[in-house]
């Protein structure tokens, strides 16, 4: 796929005036799905069309979760990694832009998010509410951006994190 230096605030627009969005707000009637951008964002060598399925998955996700009512929010900031890691993994230093997905649902349990970015695994009625790949769109299409993922989950709340290196280049 073609890779170009761009702003993920710019695609987070883009999908949020999508009509794969509109059609997911259509459904989502006492809901809200917002973004809180941070304005100086650095860029990210990426794949826009990837990018924005990767969105409507983790939104749609969220949405799905909470029947018809609830918040979902898209958050992007700066952030610079010295020697830290996330859920016990590491995270290779360097400057990201970390995209974050957050919602006010159900939560995720401890047994299902050991299996969530499986392929084919879902908690939905396979193939007609659910595939099980959305997810696994996501991871893939992550690593594919040689960033990292990661997930917190309560009950009441569902975070992801993506972590996209910023791009450094000149051009
Ligand atoms: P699908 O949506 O087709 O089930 P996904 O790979 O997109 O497949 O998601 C896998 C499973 O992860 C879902 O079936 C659901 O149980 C769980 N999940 C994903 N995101 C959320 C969320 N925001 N809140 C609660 N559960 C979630
Ligand atoms: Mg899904």
């Amino acid at each position: 796929s073609v890779r170009e230096k761009i702003n993920l605030n710019h695609l987070i627009a883009e999908y949020l005036e999508s009509p794969e969005c509109l059609n997911t707000k259509k459904h989502f009637i006492n809901g809200s799905i917002d973004a809180d951008l941070t304005t100086d964002l650095v860029p990210i060598l990426a794949s826009p069309v990837h990018i924005k399925k990767c969105l409507m998955n983790l939104v749609n996700n969220a949405v799905e979760a909470m029947a018809g009512k609830g918040r979902v929010t898209l958050t992007s900031w700066n952030e610079t990694v010295v020697g830290e890691s996330r859920n016990g993994h590491h995270l290779v230093d360097g400057k990201y832009v970390v995209l974050q997905v957050a919602d006010d649902g159900p939560g995720i349990s401890g047994v299902d998010i050991e299996h969530i970015f499986e392929p084919f695994y879902t908690k939905k009625v396979m193939g007609k509410s659910g595939t099980g790949l959305g997810l696994t769109v996501v991871w893939n299409t992550v690593k594919d951006h040689s960033g990292r993922i990661f997930v917190s989950s309560n009950p009441g709340e569902t975070v992801f994190y993506l972590y996209f290196p910023a791009y450094s280049g000149n051009d």
